[in-house]
Formats: C-alpha cells, sequence, structure tokens
C-alpha cells in the first residue's frame, strides 16, 4: 500500500504559514498586491483565477483582477502589463494562459518585468533558475519539489524520470531535481522505450497530458509516482496521466488527482507573491 501524498494538506500547512510571514511583512510596512489578468473566458481558465484570487485573499494579499474580452488586442494587453509594470503596489502580475489565439504568449510573458513575474516563465527567470541565481520559480514543479520534501521523500541521487518536457511543467522539473542532486531522465512523445526507462524511476513525474495512460507496467515496485496531469473523464470526473488504482498498489508514494499537484501550483504562486513583496 503506497503511502498518499496529500496536496491539499500540504498546500495548506504552505498557506498558513505564508499567511504568517505576510501578516509580519504588513506589521513592517511591506504590502503589495497580485495583478490577476484574464483574457476571454474559458471555463478552465475562470476556475484558476477565481481560486488564485480566493488563495490571495486567506493569506491576506490584496488581488487585482483584470476581466478582458476576447477580443482584446496584443497592444492593449502589452500596454496593460506596461502600466501594471511601473504600479509600485504591484509586486505580482499573472496573465492566466492560454490566451485568445490572435496574441502571442510568448511576447505577454516577455512583457512582464522580471520582478513581478510570480509565475516564473520569464526567460530571465528561467535562466537565473538554470543557473541557480535567485528568481521566482515556476509553480506548478516548485510546488512538487515542496510536495516531496515535506513527504520526506529522499530526492538526493535517486533516479528522477519525467514524462514530458514543457516549457510548464517537465523542462524545469528537471532543472529543480537536478538541483536536488537527483539524476534526471526527461522522456517524450519521441522517446523509445518508455516503459523500460519508467521502470527505472525510484521518482516517477508524469505530466504529458494523456488521461489515464500511465498503468502498473510503467512503475518500478517501490517507486514514488508523481501525478501532474488534470483531465475530466467520461463521467466528468478529475483524473490524472496514471492510472491510480494499478499504480498506487506497486508505488511506495502516490499523489492522488485531485488533491495531489494542483493545490501545491497555487500554494508555490503565493509563496512567489510573498517573496516579491519581502523583497520590494
Ligand atoms: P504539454 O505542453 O502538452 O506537454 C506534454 C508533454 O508530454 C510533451 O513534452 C510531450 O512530448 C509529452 N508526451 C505526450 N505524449 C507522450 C507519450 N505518448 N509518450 C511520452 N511523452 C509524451 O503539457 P503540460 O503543459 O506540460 O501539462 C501536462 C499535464 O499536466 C496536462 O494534463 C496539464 O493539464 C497538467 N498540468 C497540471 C498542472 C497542475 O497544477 N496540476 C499545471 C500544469 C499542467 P513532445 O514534447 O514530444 O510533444
Amino acid at each position: 500500500m503506497a503511502k498518499i501524498i496529500d496536496g491539499k494538506k500540504i498546500s495548506q500547512q504552505m498557506k498558513d504559514e505564508l499567511k504568517e510571514k505576510a501578516e509580519r511583512l504588513k506589521e513592517k510596512g511591506k504590502t503589495g498586491a497580485l495583478a490577476v489578468i484574464q483574457v476571454g473566458q474559458d471555463p478552465a481558465s475562470s476556475v484558476y483565477v477565481r481560486n488564485k484570487k480566493n488563495a490571495c485573499a486567506y493569506i491576506g494579499i490584496e488581488s487585482l483582477a483584470y476581466e478582458l474580452p476576447e477580443e482584446t488586442t496584443e497592444e492593449e494587453l502589452l500596454k496593460l502589463i506596461d502600466e501594471l509594470n511601473g504600479k509600485e503596489q504591484v509586486k505580482g502580475i499573472l496573465v492566466q494562459l492560454p490566451l485568445p489565439k490572435h496574441i502571442c504568449e510568448d511576447k505577454v510573458i516577455r512583457a512582464i518585468s522580471p520582478k513581478k513575474d510570480v509565475d516564473g516563465f520569464h526567460p530571465q527567470s528561467v535562466g537565473a533558475m538554470t543557473i541557480g541565481e535567485p528568481g521566482f520559480l515556476p509553480c506548478t514543479p516548485a510546488g512538487i519539489i515542496q510536495l516531496l520534501k515535506r513527504s520526506d521523500v529522499e530526492i538526493g541521487g535517486k533516479h528522477c524520470v519525467i514524462i514530458g518536457r514543457s516549457n510548464i511543467v517537465g523542462k524545469p522539473m528537471a532543472i529543480l531535481m537536478l538541483r536536488e542532486n537527483a539524476t534526471v531522465t526527461v522522456t517524450h512523445s519521441k522517446t523509445k522505450n518508455l516503459k523500460e526507462i519508467c521502470r527505472q524511476a525510484d521518482i516517477l513525474i508524469v505530466a504529458m497530458g494523456k488521461p489515464q495512460f500511465i498503468g502498473a507496467e510503467y512503475v518500478k515496485e517501490g517507486a514514488v509516482v508523481i501525478d501532474v496531469g488534470i483531465h475530466r473523464d467520461e463521467n466528468n470526473k478529475l483524473c490524472g496521466d496514471v492510472k491510480f488504482a494499478e499504480a498506487e498498489p506497486l508505488a511506495s508514494a502516490i499523489t492522488p488527482v485531485p488533491g495531489g499537484v494542483g493545490p501545491m501550483t497555487i500554494a508555490m504562486l503565493m509563496n512567489n507573491c510573498v517573496q516579491s513583496i519581502e523583497e520590494e
């Protein structure tokens, strides 16, 4: 029987710590707001944005909501970001992705001042993370590191296999696991022998975006399995990239979906906001 890694509980612990820290900063006169920009009304994005605003309210950080219509032009969005970059009280700027197709995400990410890049997606933040300099870490991979550490999973010297090489999960995950002294293998859709490679993993991190793809044949006995995927199954129930019922009996520890990685992403966003207020 695997230990179930409780992301909800761990994220709550983190949020409580951050709430206390934000209060201490307020006593020293350090406050700030997170600007959350949403373009269009994608229902999934609206849920994420609402959760982020609620987390700010819980921690005691002001949130400024910018709900822009779908037809907002790239120029208008860049102008808003420029204004927010110049506002002293705004300590973090978050643009909810994905953006409508007529807006270039890359340009938007680069427009955010690296000092306010609480999502950690700006190339300067990515570069700093890669060479181990201070900066904002991307929330999902940094949240996974917290999940592992706070669940007493040893990382140093372990073989970590990551499925997925996206800029927001797979690649930064590899860098952060390297920083924790894991031996890292990154796999992707062109990888040959995926099963064999996965079966060598002490820590298997699955971020492939394929509902319930990873079954027992990918999991070594005693492995720690982290499921990043979020999907709705045919019954509209949330599920991950991993077949939980198959992987759980083999794993020593495993994250559920929901209640695993998801809540940690928001906790890390709050961590980055508090860090930004502290560093002003
Ligand atoms: P993505 O950009 O679609 O990347 C998926 C990666 O998986 C790609 O690198 C792709 O390889 C690889 N892949 C796809 N099929 C594969 C296969 N059959 N074998 C091996 N590799 C394969 O997705 P993402 O943004 O990283 O997100 C991954 C999942 O995590 C999604 O379900 C997303 O919803 C979820 N997510 C959750 C959170 C959270 O807070 N819990 C945050 C972010 C994302 P190629 O590069 O070769 O195409």
